[in-house]
């Protein structure tokens, strides 16, 4: 989770040093401030890259699968702040000085768990923000129902350090949450190089923009500033598909 003080530029600034974006340079990073049950909580999001391209996560998901493994469904986001910033040996060039828009797939998925009058605010480098709402910027989306009324829970840990076997399969019970669509649960745990832990749980989409355990896992190891070299993994129930094989496999270290 994070700190927004001093203020959440500054936040992001030192946020941005934690994307994965070793392909297009373009680092993003994303902070959504969520409500459920009357209380409030941020969490962060950066990109993570993949070589193959459509396995990458942008910020904005980032941000909203740590706030779905932690607090399940039915959050709500309040608010949300946006920046990215090309990194020196960028590529390409990338737009820098302007604010840059969230895209159409973020959009959908923000407004799944969004109001209308969620704000959100995209940060350009200098000193330009621009300011709109949920509302305005995806108006008339494809929208399911998607509250499941989950009993109310304390929020689960998004990570641990080196907790043994039998405080991993119940820890992913916990963060596990039925889909939208399939009604599976499913999470995973990742072991990293630093014996940290984290968790990730999957996400199904309304629109099946969907965000698998693997790839929720790996975006909030980016944003707690984890190197991403998974040492061990644990499904729950010990089941993964060959496409979270894929979506890991590059960040194995033998
Ligand atoms: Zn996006």
């Amino acid at each position: 989770m994070a700190s927004t003080s001093p203020s959440p530029k500054d936040h992001l600034k030192q946020l941005l040093k934690h994307a994965h974006c070793p392909i297009s340079g373009f680092a993003v990073a994303a902070t959504i401030r969520c409500s459920l049950a009357g209380k409030e909580y941020l969490f962060d999001g950066v990109n993570v890259e993949q070589s193959e391209q459509r396995l990458s996560t942008h910020a904005e998901e980032g941000a909203i699968v740590a706030a779905h493994t932690a607090l399940g469904p039915d959050f709500v986001i309040e608010e949300m702040w946006v920046l990215a910033r090309p990194r020196p040996d960028a590529p390409r060039v990338w737009p820098n000085r302007r604010p840059v828009a969230c895209c159409g797939k973020c959009r959908q998925q923000i407004v799944a768990f969004a109001t209308p009058e969620t704000a959100v605010h995209a940060f350009s480098s200098g000193n330009v923000t621009v300011s709109t709402t949920a509302a305005a910027f995806l108006p008339a989306p494809f929208a399911l129902p998607r509250s499941f009324n989950a009993p109310l829970a304390p929020p689960v840990d998004l990570i641990k350090h080196n907790p043994d076997d039998a405080v991993v399969e119940s820890w992913l019970r916990l963060a596990a949450r039925p889909g939208l669509i399939s009604g599976d649960a499913r999470a995973i745990a990742l072991k990293l190089a630093d014996d940290s832990v984290v968790v990730g749980a999957g996400l199904e989409d309304q629109a099946f923009l969907s965000i698998s355990p693997a790839q929720a896992a790996l975006a909030i190891a980016a944003s707690l500033g984890k190197e991403l070299k998974v040492k061990r993994y644990w499904p729950l129930d010990n089941k993964i598909s060959d496409a979270e094989q894929q979506v890991l496999q590059p960040f194995i270290c033998s």
